[in-house]
């Protein structure tokens, strides 16, 4: 080995799902929103004046944390924007989980919960979800640096009811609670109205899955004034000008439109029980589903093996190779057309 790479940052990467280049497949495998983002998009990107990329970019997103602040009654000083919730997640990670007790997230999560923690050094703990994959907020009563979990998680799907997660800040006065509600629109209950409550409560958003607008790169997260001041120290000592102008004005147009928003998520929400139905029918079984997948498994089935085939009929879905959960494929909902492929296939398959 060579002196210099004893001081090289080594990491495990996180890895996203395929991003395939083929033309006519059907995608399923990354939790994208089958419907294009609001027609405000279009609108807001044709009137983008290119002159105004010569400069830098606000960096207090001011535009865009404002129509946040309108579509949600949420006062701005609450409110912190970044390139994703990816970005958002790692600033809050750098931020407030730097103690010496470890941090607490469920064994089976989004899996870039423990990359964070491992590239920033920071100590962790996994708590095992019960049989059913359920969240059991008694096993979150122990010191800690920190708990963050996904609401519904991911790739379960399986919700967390508000009085459960008020038993976990409740015994976690002294910790900062991160929800992260990637799917809150499709169905859950979310825990913003809680902020006026718990001073250590953070709720982290994404125009990725409802918003349909994974590729603008575009998330927040809501929490009291001292925890968003805390979190501007840091991003302001990392990079002032994370967000782009395009995403800033865009963001603002398609935030401000939650009439298409309930439309869209609607649609999803309807597909979805469609689809549930059709999939127990075949023999899969799966706990309801809060988000905009389902997470299957069939006695009958290898899962591994089912991916593999799916991918030959040209239809993406996610397997993870991990324990407890590699008899399983996460199954993104998509238009009715692609569902009903994706039925058709199984019935010839099984
Ligand atoms: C998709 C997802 C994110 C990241 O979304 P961004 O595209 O970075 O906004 C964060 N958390 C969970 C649980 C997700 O599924």
């Amino acid at each position: 080995m060579k002196n210099w790479e004893k001081n090289v940052r080594k990491v495990v990467p996180y890895v996203p799902g395929e991003q395939p280049k083929e033309d006519h497949l059907i995608k399923l495998n990354t939790n994208e929103n089958p419907y294009p983002p609001s027609p405000k998009a279009e609108q807001c990107l044709r009137e983008l004046e290119i002159s105004a990329f010569r400069k830098y970019p606000d960096p207090e997103c001011r535009e865009l944390i404002q129509a946040i602040s309108r579509a949600y009654g949420v006062p701005e000083s609450r409110i912190f924007a970044g390139v994703g919730s990816d970005d958002v997640l790692a600033m809050l990670f750098l931020t407030f989980f730097h103690g010496t007790a470890p941090i607490l997230f469920p064994d089976i999560t989004y899996s870039f919960y423990d990359v964070w923690a491992e590239l920033l050094r920071i100590p962790y703990e996994t708590v095992p979800l019960d049989e059913e994959f359920a969240i059991r907020p008694g096993d979150y009563q122990r010191e800690n640096g920190g708990i963050i979990f996904p609401n519904p998680n991911a790739p379960t799907g399986r919700l967390l009811s508000l009085d459960l997660i008020k038993e976990i800040l409740d015994a976690n006065s002294d910790s900062i609670v991160i929800v992260d509600e990637a799917y809150i629109d499709f169905g859950g209950e979310s825990a913003l109205p809680l902020i006026d409550q718990y001073e250590n409560l953070i709720v982290v958003r994404t125009f990725s899955k409802s918003y349909s607008m994974a590729g603008m790169r575009i998330g927040y997260a809501f929490g009291q004034e001292h925890l968003i001041s805390y979190l501007n120290d840091v991003k302001f000592s990392f990079n002032s000008y994370t967000m782009n102008l395009p995403a800033l004005k865009i963001g603002a147009a398609v935030i401000s439109d939650q009439e298409y928003l309930s439309m869209t998520k609607n649609k999803i929400i309807k597909t979805r029980e469609w689809f549930s139905k059709e999939m127990r029918a075949l023999g899969f079984s799966f706990s309801e589903s809060a988000s905009n997948f389902l997470f299957v498994t069939h006695e009958k089935v290898d899962a591994k093996e089912l991916f593999e085939a799916l991918k030959k009929a040209h239809i993406y879905v996610r397997h993870f190779r991990k324990p407890r959960i590699d008899q399983y494929l996460r199954i993104t909902i998509g238009t009715d057309e692609e569902m009903q492929t994706l039925v058709a296939f199984l019935k010839e398959y099984l």
